[in-house]
Protein backbone atom coordinates (compact mmCIF):
# COMPACT_ATOMS: atom_id res chain seq x y z
CA UNK A 1 0.00 0.00 0.00
CA UNK A 2 0.89 3.45 -0.61
CA UNK A 3 2.03 5.39 2.50
CA UNK A 4 3.67 9.17 3.48
CA UNK A 5 6.75 8.13 5.42
CA UNK A 6 8.92 10.61 7.02
CA UNK A 7 12.63 9.76 7.20
CA UNK A 8 14.31 13.26 7.95
CA UNK A 9 14.33 17.00 7.92
CA UNK A 10 12.06 18.16 4.98
CA UNK A 11 12.31 14.33 3.66
CA UNK A 12 8.64 12.52 3.55
CA UNK A 13 8.38 9.64 0.52
CA UNK A 14 5.87 8.54 -0.90
CA UNK A 15 6.09 4.69 -0.90
CA UNK A 16 5.12 1.30 -0.88
CA UNK A 17 4.99 0.10 2.21
CA UNK A 18 3.38 -3.45 3.74
CA UNK A 19 -0.20 -3.60 5.09
CA UNK A 20 -0.49 -3.07 8.57
CA UNK A 21 -1.78 -6.28 10.52
CA UNK A 22 -4.20 -5.29 13.69
CA UNK A 23 -3.43 -7.16 16.77
CA UNK A 24 -5.16 -8.38 19.59
CA UNK A 25 -7.64 -4.99 20.37
CA UNK A 26 -6.97 -3.33 17.60
CA UNK A 27 -8.72 -2.53 13.94
CA UNK A 28 -7.89 -1.98 10.76
CA UNK A 29 -8.96 0.92 8.64
CA UNK A 30 -8.81 2.10 5.11
CA UNK A 31 -8.51 5.61 5.16
CA UNK A 32 -10.69 8.05 3.38
CA UNK A 33 -9.06 11.40 4.13
CA UNK A 34 -6.71 12.87 6.63
CA UNK A 35 -5.70 16.31 7.73
CA UNK A 36 -2.53 18.15 8.53
CA UNK A 37 -2.20 19.40 11.35
CA UNK A 38 0.17 22.07 12.66
CA UNK A 39 2.53 19.32 14.21
CA UNK A 40 2.39 17.34 11.24
CA UNK A 41 3.84 20.71 9.66
CA UNK A 42 6.24 20.58 12.41
CA UNK A 43 7.41 17.38 11.85
CA UNK A 44 7.81 17.71 7.86
CA UNK A 45 10.58 21.07 8.91
CA UNK A 46 11.55 18.99 12.19
CA UNK A 47 12.24 16.60 13.71
CA UNK A 48 10.65 17.63 16.64
CA UNK A 49 8.93 14.87 18.46
CA UNK A 50 9.58 12.04 16.12
CA UNK A 51 12.30 9.83 17.43
CA UNK A 52 15.43 9.61 15.60
CA UNK A 53 17.85 7.97 17.84
CA UNK A 54 16.42 6.97 21.08
CA UNK A 55 13.30 4.42 20.67
CA UNK A 56 9.65 6.17 21.79
CA UNK A 57 9.56 5.40 25.37
CA UNK A 58 6.13 3.39 24.44
CA UNK A 59 6.23 2.18 21.22
CA UNK A 60 10.07 1.38 21.14
CA UNK A 61 9.96 3.01 17.17
CA UNK A 62 12.17 5.31 16.37
CA UNK A 63 11.85 7.09 12.34
CA UNK A 64 11.54 6.07 9.55
CA UNK A 65 7.78 6.74 10.36
CA UNK A 66 4.14 7.36 8.37
CA UNK A 67 3.14 10.49 9.46
CA UNK A 68 -0.75 11.88 10.24
CA UNK A 69 -3.29 11.17 13.10
CA UNK A 70 -6.69 13.15 11.49
CA UNK A 71 -8.74 11.06 9.08
CA UNK A 72 -11.84 9.44 8.49
CA UNK A 73 -12.14 5.54 6.65
CA UNK A 74 -14.10 2.42 7.47
CA UNK A 75 -12.82 -0.69 8.98
CA UNK A 76 -11.32 -3.25 6.98
CA UNK A 77 -9.96 -5.74 9.58
CA UNK A 78 -10.81 -6.72 13.13
CA UNK A 79 -8.27 -8.04 15.49
CA UNK A 80 -8.59 -10.80 18.23
CA UNK A 81 -10.70 -9.84 20.69
CA UNK A 82 -12.47 -6.48 19.26
CA UNK A 83 -16.36 -6.57 20.13
CA UNK A 84 -19.15 -4.16 19.29
CA UNK A 85 -17.33 -3.31 15.58
CA UNK A 86 -17.00 -4.96 12.18
CA UNK A 87 -15.40 -4.32 9.12
CA UNK A 88 -16.98 -1.35 6.78
CA UNK A 89 -17.69 0.87 9.84
CA UNK A 90 -17.39 4.84 9.07
CA UNK A 91 -14.95 5.63 11.86
CA UNK A 92 -12.41 8.33 13.18
CA UNK A 93 -10.17 7.64 16.41
CA UNK A 94 -8.28 9.25 19.07
CA UNK A 95 -4.15 9.26 17.93
CA UNK A 96 -3.27 9.05 21.57
CA UNK A 97 -1.08 6.53 22.93
CA UNK A 98 -0.82 5.48 26.23
CA UNK A 99 0.57 3.29 28.29
CA UNK A 100 -3.10 2.28 30.77
CA UNK A 101 -0.84 1.82 33.56
CA UNK A 102 -0.07 4.81 34.83
CA UNK A 103 -1.67 7.28 37.61
CA UNK A 104 -3.13 9.48 34.37
CA UNK A 105 -4.41 6.60 32.57
CA UNK A 106 -5.95 5.32 35.17
CA UNK A 107 -7.96 8.30 36.30
CA UNK A 108 -9.16 8.77 32.63
CA UNK A 109 -7.18 11.45 31.38
CA UNK A 110 -4.94 9.18 28.67
CA UNK A 111 -3.73 11.97 27.23
CA UNK A 112 -1.32 13.42 29.90
CA UNK A 113 0.24 9.79 29.99
CA UNK A 114 3.54 9.26 31.16
CA UNK A 115 4.53 7.29 28.33
CA UNK A 116 2.36 9.42 25.92
CA UNK A 117 2.86 8.62 21.97
CA UNK A 118 0.81 10.12 19.18
CA UNK A 119 -0.43 7.98 16.29
CA UNK A 120 1.75 9.84 12.94
CA UNK A 121 4.60 10.96 15.21
CA UNK A 122 5.54 7.43 17.66
CA UNK A 123 4.45 5.03 15.49
CA UNK A 124 2.84 4.51 12.35
CA UNK A 125 -0.11 6.92 11.40
CA UNK A 126 -2.69 7.75 8.60
CA UNK A 127 -1.48 9.47 5.97
CA UNK A 128 -1.70 6.17 4.30
CA UNK A 129 -4.18 3.38 2.69
CA UNK A 130 -4.70 1.91 5.69
CA UNK A 131 -4.07 2.35 9.50
CA UNK A 132 -3.75 0.48 12.48
CA UNK A 133 -5.71 1.83 15.28
CA UNK A 134 -6.71 0.81 19.54
CA UNK A 135 -10.61 -0.10 19.12
CA UNK A 136 -11.10 1.21 22.60
CA UNK A 137 -9.88 4.38 20.66
CA UNK A 138 -12.25 4.60 18.18
CA UNK A 139 -15.62 6.73 17.53
CA UNK A 140 -18.87 6.03 14.92
CA UNK A 141 -18.90 8.53 12.55
CA UNK A 142 -22.69 9.62 12.68
CA UNK A 143 -25.48 9.55 10.06
CA UNK A 144 -25.78 12.49 8.29
CA UNK A 145 -22.24 13.70 8.25
CA UNK A 146 -19.47 13.00 5.44
CA UNK A 147 -16.28 11.42 6.18
CA UNK A 148 -14.83 14.55 4.17
CA UNK A 149 -15.95 16.90 6.75
CA UNK A 150 -15.64 14.74 9.72
CA UNK A 151 -12.13 14.77 9.59
CA UNK A 152 -12.03 18.11 11.46
CA UNK A 153 -13.58 16.48 14.63
CA UNK A 154 -9.39 16.07 15.82
CA UNK A 155 -8.57 19.32 15.43
CA UNK A 156 -12.04 20.30 16.73
CA UNK A 157 -11.70 18.25 19.89
CA UNK A 158 -8.86 20.55 21.01
CA UNK A 159 -10.87 23.68 21.78
CA UNK A 160 -13.94 22.00 23.17
CA UNK A 161 -10.95 19.54 25.69
CA UNK A 162 -9.37 23.32 26.55
CA UNK A 163 -12.99 24.92 27.06
CA UNK A 164 -13.84 21.60 29.48
CA UNK A 165 -10.79 22.31 31.62
CA UNK A 166 -11.72 25.66 32.21
CA UNK A 167 -15.09 24.97 33.33
CA UNK A 168 -17.65 27.40 33.16
CA UNK A 169 -17.34 29.79 30.56
CA UNK A 170 -20.81 30.46 29.75
CA UNK A 171 -21.32 34.45 29.95
CA UNK A 172 -18.05 34.76 30.12
CA UNK A 173 -15.89 37.65 27.88
CA UNK A 174 -13.83 35.42 25.82
CA UNK A 175 -10.51 36.27 23.46
CA UNK A 176 -8.76 34.10 21.28
CA UNK A 177 -5.25 35.00 19.80
CA UNK A 178 -4.79 33.05 16.44
CA UNK A 179 -7.61 32.25 14.43
CA UNK A 180 -5.70 28.85 12.75
CA UNK A 181 -7.59 25.69 13.28
CA UNK A 182 -6.47 25.54 16.78
CA UNK A 183 -8.02 29.06 17.58
CA UNK A 184 -11.01 28.41 15.67
CA UNK A 185 -11.07 25.44 17.79
CA UNK A 186 -11.11 27.80 20.73
CA UNK A 187 -13.48 29.32 19.38
CA UNK A 188 -15.98 26.57 18.47
CA UNK A 189 -15.29 25.36 21.96
CA UNK A 190 -16.19 28.61 23.72
CA UNK A 191 -18.97 29.17 21.43
CA UNK A 192 -20.77 25.61 22.23
CA UNK A 193 -20.07 26.24 25.91
CA UNK A 194 -22.29 29.68 25.84
CA UNK A 195 -19.57 32.12 26.14
CA UNK A 196 -21.32 35.57 26.25
CA UNK A 197 -18.50 37.33 23.59
CA UNK A 198 -15.63 36.44 21.67
CA UNK A 199 -13.36 38.51 20.15
CA UNK A 200 -10.83 36.74 17.49
CA UNK A 201 -7.62 38.20 16.87
CA UNK A 202 -5.07 37.30 14.22
CA UNK A 203 -3.00 38.56 11.27
CA UNK A 204 -4.55 39.43 7.74
CA UNK A 205 -8.55 39.57 7.15
CA UNK A 206 -8.56 35.66 6.05
CA UNK A 207 -10.89 34.74 8.84
CA UNK A 208 -13.04 38.16 8.85
CA UNK A 209 -16.15 37.14 7.71
CA UNK A 210 -16.46 33.89 8.97
CA UNK A 211 -15.52 34.98 12.52
CA UNK A 212 -18.36 37.86 12.52
CA UNK A 213 -20.80 35.46 10.90
CA UNK A 214 -20.10 32.89 13.60
CA UNK A 215 -21.03 35.56 16.06
CA UNK A 216 -17.87 36.62 16.63
CA UNK A 217 -16.11 39.86 16.41
CA UNK A 218 -12.60 40.20 14.91
CA UNK A 219 -9.40 42.22 15.27
CA UNK A 220 -6.89 42.53 12.62
CA UNK A 221 -3.80 42.93 14.86
CA UNK A 222 -1.51 44.04 12.17
CA UNK A 223 -3.32 47.21 12.43
CA UNK A 224 -4.97 47.67 15.58
CA UNK A 225 -3.18 46.36 18.89
CA UNK A 226 -5.19 43.56 19.85
CA UNK A 227 -4.81 44.84 24.09
CA UNK A 228 -5.71 48.37 23.45
CA UNK A 229 -8.67 46.59 21.04
CA UNK A 230 -9.97 44.13 24.17
CA UNK A 231 -10.15 47.57 26.25
CA UNK A 232 -12.11 49.03 24.94
CA UNK A 233 -14.15 46.10 23.84
CA UNK A 234 -14.79 45.23 27.08
CA UNK A 235 -15.60 48.66 28.32
CA UNK A 236 -12.16 48.46 30.25
CA UNK A 237 -12.95 45.35 32.38
CA UNK A 238 -10.85 43.19 30.00
CA UNK A 239 -11.48 39.90 29.41
CA UNK A 240 -12.31 36.76 31.60
CA UNK A 241 -11.05 34.25 29.49
CA UNK A 242 -8.10 34.18 26.99
CA UNK A 243 -6.54 31.26 24.75
CA UNK A 244 -3.27 31.56 23.77
CA UNK A 245 -3.21 29.55 20.21
CA UNK A 246 -0.43 31.04 18.65
CA UNK A 247 2.79 29.75 20.69
CA UNK A 248 4.67 33.18 21.06
CA UNK A 249 6.28 35.35 23.45
CA UNK A 250 4.34 38.33 22.16
CA UNK A 251 1.22 36.87 22.53
CA UNK A 252 1.53 35.04 25.30
CA UNK A 253 2.68 38.33 26.65
CA UNK A 254 -0.47 40.57 25.14
CA UNK A 255 -2.58 37.44 26.60
CA UNK A 256 -1.77 38.58 30.49
CA UNK A 257 -2.03 41.84 29.90
CA UNK A 258 -5.71 41.51 28.46
CA UNK A 259 -7.21 39.17 31.19
CA UNK A 260 -8.84 40.68 33.95
CA UNK A 261 -7.96 40.36 37.55
CA UNK A 262 -8.93 36.68 38.58
CA UNK A 263 -8.89 35.94 34.45
CA UNK A 264 -7.93 32.80 32.88
CA UNK A 265 -5.53 32.23 30.41
CA UNK A 266 -5.56 29.04 28.09
CA UNK A 267 -2.13 28.09 26.62
CA UNK A 268 -2.87 25.66 23.37
CA UNK A 269 0.17 27.17 21.50
CA UNK A 270 2.98 25.17 20.69
CA UNK A 271 6.17 27.14 21.60
CA UNK A 272 8.99 27.16 19.45
CA UNK A 273 11.07 29.07 21.70
CA UNK A 274 11.06 29.17 25.62
CA UNK A 275 9.04 32.58 26.34
CA UNK A 276 9.69 35.16 28.97
CA UNK A 277 6.46 35.14 31.30
CA UNK A 278 5.17 38.01 32.61
CA UNK A 279 4.70 36.64 36.04
CA UNK A 280 4.63 40.05 38.45
CA UNK A 281 1.65 41.09 36.09
CA UNK A 282 0.03 37.55 36.49
CA UNK A 283 0.67 37.13 40.08
CA UNK A 284 -0.80 41.03 41.01
CA UNK A 285 -4.28 39.90 40.05
CA UNK A 286 -4.22 36.35 40.65
CA UNK A 287 -4.89 35.67 37.12
CA UNK A 288 -4.13 31.67 36.39
CA UNK A 289 -2.72 30.22 33.48
CA UNK A 290 -3.95 26.85 32.33
CA UNK A 291 -2.56 24.39 29.19
CA UNK A 292 -4.30 21.63 27.10
CA UNK A 293 -2.83 18.92 25.42
CA UNK A 294 -4.78 17.30 23.11
CA UNK A 295 -8.03 15.63 23.71
CA UNK A 296 -9.74 12.42 25.76
CA UNK A 297 -12.96 12.11 24.52
CA UNK A 298 -14.17 15.19 23.30
CA UNK A 299 -13.59 13.76 19.16
CA UNK A 300 -17.36 12.74 20.36
CA UNK A 301 -19.11 15.98 20.91
CA UNK A 302 -16.72 16.89 17.69
CA UNK A 303 -18.70 15.09 15.72
CA UNK A 304 -22.15 15.61 16.67
CA UNK A 305 -20.87 19.51 16.54
CA UNK A 306 -20.28 19.01 12.90
CA UNK A 307 -23.48 17.05 12.25
CA UNK A 308 -25.57 19.15 13.95
CA UNK A 309 -24.13 21.92 11.85
CA UNK A 310 -22.85 23.80 15.10
CA UNK A 311 -19.45 23.85 13.75
CA UNK A 312 -19.46 25.08 9.67
CA UNK A 313 -17.09 22.03 9.09
CA UNK A 314 -17.19 22.69 5.05
CA UNK A 315 -16.08 25.82 5.00
CA UNK A 316 -13.01 24.87 7.63
CA UNK A 317 -11.38 23.34 4.58
CA UNK A 318 -9.62 24.90 2.69
CA UNK A 319 -7.46 22.43 0.02
CA UNK A 320 -7.19 19.30 -0.56
CA UNK A 321 -4.25 17.30 -1.69
CA UNK A 322 -3.39 13.75 -2.29
CA UNK A 323 -1.00 11.25 -1.10
CA UNK A 324 1.03 11.83 -4.20
CA UNK A 325 1.19 15.55 -4.11
CA UNK A 326 1.24 16.35 -0.20
CA UNK A 327 4.73 17.41 -0.45
CA UNK A 328 4.69 19.67 -2.74
CA UNK A 329 1.08 21.18 -2.59
CA UNK A 330 0.68 20.00 0.93
CA UNK A 331 3.79 20.77 3.36
CA UNK A 332 5.60 23.56 0.88
CA UNK A 333 2.54 24.95 0.14
CA UNK A 334 1.41 25.31 3.84
CA UNK A 335 4.84 26.76 4.32
CA UNK A 336 4.61 29.58 1.71
CA UNK A 337 1.04 29.96 2.17
CA UNK A 338 0.15 29.29 5.88
CA UNK A 339 -2.08 32.21 6.80
CA UNK A 340 -4.49 31.84 4.35
CA UNK A 341 -5.54 27.81 5.18
CA UNK A 342 -7.56 26.39 7.79
CA UNK A 343 -7.68 22.87 7.40
CA UNK A 344 -5.84 21.11 4.07
CA UNK A 345 -6.75 17.70 3.47
CA UNK A 346 -5.60 14.53 1.82
CA UNK A 347 -7.87 12.45 -0.04
CA UNK A 348 -6.93 8.42 -0.03
CA UNK A 349 -9.51 6.54 -0.49
CA UNK A 350 -12.55 9.06 -0.95
CA UNK A 351 -15.68 7.66 -0.23
CA UNK A 352 -17.86 9.65 1.58
ZN1 LIG B 1 -4.07 17.33 14.92
ZN1 LIG C 1 -0.14 6.01 31.13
Amino acid sequence: MKAAVWHGHKDVRIEEVPVPVPGPGQVRISVDYAGICGTDRHEYEGPNFIPTVKPHRLTGRTAPLTLGHEFTGRISAVGEGVEGWKPGDRVTANGTLCCGKCEACRSGRYNVCQKLGFLGVSTDGAFAEEVVVEAARLFAIPEGLGQREAVLCEPLACGIHATNLLGDVAGKDVVVLGPGIIGLSAFFGARQAGAGRILVSGIGEWRRELIERCGGTYVNAAETDPVQAVEAWSGGNLADVVYECIGAEATLDQAIRMSKPGGKLMVMGVFGRKPVVDLNTLQEAERVIYTSQAHIDEIGTALRCLRDGDIPGKELITREVTLDTLVEDGFEHLIAHGPEHIKVIIRIGGRD
